[in-house]
């Protein structure tokens, strides 16, 4: 029976850009059919191997066949196979998500047809060279089916006959058409380059007949001089040492970012590649990368983090979560050791000892990596941190601060002396800090304008101190589980015990808060429901006031902690509304300090004028508004 069904949509937008496509570059769909075709043999083996009963072993071979006459080129795996649901879902529907971001991509730059070259586009880059094409193929003990489609809206499906399982995808060349030739890719030369140029360290042989030539003999067996006759013989193309088992010295950067490419499905070079080797308790080689973008759906549950496993290059398992910590979540990679056992499930992988140690060991030299970047490669660092930076902040939270030592000298904030508040190291802070400065300050807030705003800021401003500029969330909480660097303790600038002032001016202080007891009092009553003090600043420069927090838990730590899902009850931070005593409004305030209800109708006025400067939604803005207005008019009338 033959059925017939429609491409979905976005496999169609694909198909049609892959048919119509004259992208040079178009030799990349072999690369993109046998890696396909390698990752089903994968699977194949995998079973054979742990499930021997109903998947006997083969000897795996990716065979390429020319066909002149018929203008086809095919290529024939003996891996895992498709039955019908297969077929629609793999090949009706785009799997890969490399291939939805290219479609996101391509709407965003429409003629820059380039970027096909950057995708892997799969198993639809075929189409780039082919107006049809043939799958036909078969699951170990299920039925064949044909599926055939000319890339347009949409496919057929039928029964059809097959020897082994496998698969065998048959594409028909379209006609050369002005500039760009198709025809070829039916020379034996041609195919047999680009297999070396992609597909080396296929880890299967990846065969193809080839045209020899030898030596005519007459019907004595002896040779005929200058006479020779063609001949056929299968030979394999490929080299088939995995390129993670080749000395570190015979690979090129450039064959890592391809490797990368292909295996992980990206379209750009990664940021930093990693050729790792261990030879000791425990054998590994491992290649890990970090992309230069964060991947599209890093931040949702459809992201699933870990490196694929092999052991003794046998393909175990795609995305072995054990073998990275959380906060490195980012990071690509396989890893391959003799030791992991492979009689362990795909889906329930035991975490042994050897795993933890090989996933410690791979965290330190990434980590040590990244450190190396820092120092020698600063903005390819800033480019890394921009992308992941988050990331390494949540993992010294997220580890209550054990892992401080191993990731302290990683972190960046933005400098607020620095004139263009570029990034700095707690060790530069360090540095450069004034000798008697007993904090490493900093301040958080929404993005960086709204936190050098802060009133707060004003006396560092004045003073020359820098000020980390914290303007993402996690910081403050990864802050707070460090406490201190360099035997140096960090400090909030809007934590109310933030004083660093001298003795003379502390007196000062406390002499105008005795002499004004009344005023504050009241002012303290007045905002009783949304402040627990009210004092004599010695933050402020030009501003009147300033919130600030108590017992660790920051305005902003608020706002994070009161968006989080799931809350009972809002969260709330101790407020002290600061008062500056240099500010014209203090002076008028202490001249009416008798005058209770007057002061207390202030307060508020005050407070949400506190709120602003922080960049706050104030309660009651008709009430702000009318308070305001009656001030106006008082003043007015004077
Ligand atoms: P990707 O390989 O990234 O998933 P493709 O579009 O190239 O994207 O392929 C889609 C799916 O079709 C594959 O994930 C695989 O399940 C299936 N497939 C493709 N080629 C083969 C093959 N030769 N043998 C078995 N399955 C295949």
């Amino acid at each position: 029976m033959k059925e017939t069904k429609k491409f979905e949509t976005e496999s169609k937008q694909l198909l049609s850009l892959m048919i119509n496509s004259i992208y040079s570059n178009n030799e990349i769909f072999l690369r993109e059919l046998i890696s396909n075709a390698s990752d089903a043999i994968d699977k194949y083996h995998y079973l054979s191997l742990t499930d021997s009963e109903h998947h006997p072993l083969r000897n795996h071979e990716i065979y390429i066949a020319l066909d002149k006459k018929k203008r086809t080129i095919s290529i024939s795996d003996n891996g895992i196979g498709m039955d019908k649901k297969d077929l629609e879902n793999n090949l009706g529907t785009i799997a890969k998500s490399g291939s939805k971001e290219f479609i996101k991509k391509l709407k965003e730059n429409k003629d820059d047809i380039n970027i096909i070259g950057q995708f892997g586009v799969g198993f639809y880059s075929a189409f780039m060279v082919a107006n049809k094409i043939e799958v036909l193929t078969k699951k170990e003990g299920g039925n064949a089916y044909l599926f055939t489609s000319n890339g347009e809206d949409s496919y057929t499906i039928e029964d059809a006959e097959k020897a082994e399982g496998g698969t065998t995808i048959t594409i028909y060349l379209k006609k050369n058409k002005d500039e760009v030739e198709y025809d070829k890719y039916l020379e034996e030369y041609e195919i047999s380059s680009l297999v070396k140029k992609y597909s080396d360290y296929i880890r299967y042989p990846i065969t193809m007949e080839v045209t020899k030539s030898k030596p005519k003999l007459d019907k004595d067996g002896k040779e005929i001089e200058g006479k020779t006759e063609e001949y056929k013989e299968k030979e394999t193309l490929n080299s088939m040492i995995p390129l993670w088992k080749k000395n570190k010295a015979d690979v090129s950067e450039e064959e890592l970012n391809n490797f990368y490419k292909e295996k992980f499905n990206d379209y750009e070079d990664p940021l930093l590649s990693l050729f790792v080797k261990v030879d000791g308790t425990i054998t590994y080689d491992s290649l890990l990368y970090i992309p230069s973008h964060q991947p599209y759906n890093l931040y949702s549950d459809s992201y699933e983090k870990g490196l694929q496993l092999y052991s003794k290059g046998i393909f175990i398992k795609d995305k072995a979560a054990e073998l990275i910590p959380d906060y490195l979540k980012f990071v690509k990679g396989l890893v391959d050791s003799p030791d992991f056992n492979l009689n362990i499930s795909r889906e329930i992988l035991q975490v042994t000892p050897m795993m933890k140690k090989v996933s410690e060991n791979i965290e330190k030299k990434v980590i040590g990596k990244l450190k190396e970047v820092k120092d020698n490669e600063f903005e390819k660092y800033l480019k890394f941190w921009e992308a992941f930076g988050e990331h390494i902040k949540f993992g010294i939270y997220q580890s209550y601060g054990f892992k401080k030592d191993l990731l302290q000298d990683l972190l960046i904030f933005k400098s607020f002396k620095d004139e263009n508040n570029k990034y700095i190291s707690l060790k530069e802070y360090i540095d450069n800090k004034e000798k008697d400065q007993k904090y490493i300050y900093y301040a958080s807030g929404e993005n960086v304008e709204a936190i050098k705003n802060l009133p707060q800021m004003e006396k560092y401003k004045a003073k020359g101190i820098d000020v980390l500029l914290l303007d993402q969330k996690i910081d403050e909480f990864a802050i707070q589980m460090l406490r201190e660097y360099d035997k140096t303790e960090f400090k909030n600038i809007s934590d109310d015990s933030t004083n660093d002032v001298s003795e003379e001016e502390k007196n000062k202080i406390e002499e105008i808060t005795s002499t004004n007891k009344r005023l504050l009092d009241n002012l303290k009553e007045g905002l009783k429901d949304n402040v627990t003090d009210v004092v004599i600043s010695s933050k402020l420069v030009d501003s009147p006031v300033c919130l600030s927090t108590k017992d660790g838990l920051s305005l902003e730590m608020e706002k994070t902690l009161n968006e989080q899902p799931g809350l009972k009850e809002d969260i709330k931070a101790q407020k002290v509304l600061e008062i500056n005593p240099n500010h014209p409004i203090f002076t008028a305030l202490s001249s009416i300090q008798d005058n209770d209800e007057e002061v207390k109708e202030y307060a508020s006025l005050l407070y949400d004028e506190a709120l602003i400067l922080e960049g706050r939604e104030i309660s009651d803005r008709g009430e702000f508004v009318k308070k305001l207005n009656n001030l106006f008019s008082k003043a007015i009338s004077k």
